[in-house]
């Protein structure tokens, strides 16, 4: 099994948009419905999984120093995993998902 390039650009698998590679950050949700893919196993960026299931977004939280923070949940597995929110990210989506109890 090959790993999985970090920063190339991908067809969403949820809505079929092209998204763009981001410079300084290697993103792997889609920034237009901001679901991901269950690539990252134990923390953003490691591609140690191997279930690759859609991930839906099911949450934004504020940390800190990081600043926004995506939550996604793992269709397939359930795995719960913390993304950065991306600048060029669906703000409006992003904003509609704050508002979400978190689980
Ligand atoms: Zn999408
Ligand atoms: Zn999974």
């Amino acid at each position: 099994m090959n790993f999985i390039v970090i920063n190339e650009p991908f067809q969403c698998l949820n809505c079929g948009a092209k998204v763009p590679t981001q410079k300084g950050s290697c993103r792997n949700h889609c920034q237009v419905c901001l679901y991901s893919r269950h690539v990252d196993a134990e923390f953003p960026g490691d591609r140690a999984s191997q279930c690759e299931g859609l991930m839906a977004p099911t949450g934004l939280t504020q940390s800190g120093k990081k600043g926004w923070i995506l939550l996604h949940q793992c269709i397939k597995c359930g795995r719960t995993i913390r993304n950065k929110l991306a600048d060029d990210d669906n703000m409006d989506l992003a904003i509609a998902l704050s508002r979400n109890p978190l689980p």
